[in-house]
């Protein structure tokens, strides 16, 4: 088997409820509106949908690959690093419906959430299992479109605005205003304001939870609010979209208005560490993490919550939104950089006279072709590719990439050199 070089790979797509119809099979020049919701095109090795490597003389399992010959396919500190594992999963994302407002746990916690589970004998399988493995998740991603999501705790003056503006969830904590001012810019203080209100929204008994919220959706229901700019839209569509059996509702709708309701434009990224809570509303993007299943759910879905852990993982800081824009590295690429050391996305535009050169790399890279078409060259590798269409190049080679049809948009998943 020939296991360096360039290579195309077939991704797997995820058929996820909350999926779009149009995008992910039009960018594969599949018939679409499908018949299935297309959420997520996976590229990678993870095993819950591992990618096929097309090699000249047959198609493997890109695991397969990695385990053929670790030092060439991933490079040598690569494999030693990441035990002869791909360290990310690379995705399109396309969300039609809100998904779960969540957040990852880091490595350290991660690492002892894990063991805690293993030895409390909790199938790894079972609805209630936290951890699915000992990994952290930190998730970078840009927009293809416009994207709206939650990113982060709002700014504790911006919450203390919509407790006094929107009469409904005043009972959440009717002196947070007063608290806010006694906390004054004591960091330690404001944090610990946070998680008191946020903690008390995760436990306060359903009745309650109903009692605050029934009369605000109710409201807003009337309102038919259209400005997705604003939390009411999202609260009516999570209202609608997660309603809870015998007419209860989710107390996630809490979140909408205490996080950051963000959209970004296209081309434009976020990062999500350990501990920032965070969910996707609507919209496609392309997203790269590590290769991780850790999931700490805080509503908006039929999974379980478990608001211990959630609270135990939570980071309570506050603030804007940090929108990465992306860095010109030259040669047509545009960076997005993030302190992970598993990953670096990146965007190439290719044109008729504007050759893209990889140069010596830390690890493989995976790419996959989001407009017009390209030519990737590996010394006597030469291989064509169309949107939609996805390659692996093994760490211990430098290829090339041109587009003779003009112009060409290519996003790339590497691993970064510098950490
Ligand atoms: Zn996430």
């Amino acid at each position: 088997m020939k296991t360096t070089g360039i290579f195309k790979l077939k991704g797997v797509v995820q058929h996820y409820d909350w999926g779009g119809f149009d995008f992910i099979p039009s960018l594969l020049g599949q018939p679409h509106p499908s018949p299935l919701p297309c959420a997520e095109l996976w590229l990678g090795a993870h095993g819950g949908g591992a990618s096929i490597a097309e090699l000249t003389d047959g198609s493997v399992p890109l695991p397969d690959l990695l385990t053929a010959a670790p030092a060439k396919v991933l490079g040598v500190a690569v494999a030693a690093r990441f035990q002869n594992l791909l360290p990310y999963l690379f995705k399109v994302l396309d969300a039609r419906k809100m998904l779960s407002i969540q957040a990852h746990p880091t490595i350290a916690q991660a690492q002892a959430g894990f063991e805690a589970e293993e030895l409390a004998g909790v199938p790894l399988k079972a609805p209630t299992r936290n951890y699915k493995d000992r990994n952290h998740k930190p998730e970078v991603h840009v927009a293809l479109t416009d994207f709206w999501m939650l990113h982060g705790f709002r700014p504790l003056e911006e919450i203390a605005e919509s407790l006094r503006n929107i009469e409904e969830l005043q009972p959440l904590m009717p002196d947070f205003a007063e608290r806010l001012e006694l906390a004054g810019n004591d960091a330690a203080a404001r944090s610990a304001l946070l998680r008191e209100l946020y903690g008390h929204a995760m436990v306060m008994p359903q009745a309650v939870v109903d009692s605050l919220l029934n009369p605000l959706i109710s409201r807003l229901e009337k309102e038919s609010p259209t400005n997705k700019d604003l939390p009411d839209f999202w609260a009516v569509r999570a209202a609608r979209e997660f309603p809870l059996p015998d007419g209860h509702r989710d107390r996630g709708i809490f979140s909408i208005y205490l996080l950051n309701l963000v959209r970004l434009q296209p081309g434009e990224a976020t990062y999500q560490s350990a501990g920032t809570l965070h969910a996707y509303l609507e919209g496609v993007n392309v997203e790269l993490m590590a290769n991780s299943d850790n999931v700490l759910r805080g509503g908006l879905t039929p999974k379980n919550v478990d608001v211990a852990e959630l609270m135990r993982v939570l980071s309570f800081d506050e603030g804007k939104v940090d929108v990465i824009h992306g860095i010109d590295a030259g040669n047509g690429e545009t960076v997005y950089p993030t302190p992970a050391s598993e990953f670096e996305l990146s965007r190439i535009q290719c044109s008729k006279d504007r050759v893209y050169h990889s140069g010596t790399r830390a690890g493989p890279d995976i790419l996959i072709v989001m407009e017009g078409e390209i030519t990737a060259t590996a010394d006597v590798d030469k291989l064509q590719f169309k949107k939609g269409e996805s390659f692996f190049a093994s760490q211990d080679c430098s290829y090339e990439i041109t587009s003779q049809s003009g112009f060409a948009v290519v996003f790339k998943a590497s691993i970064p050199s510098s950490r």
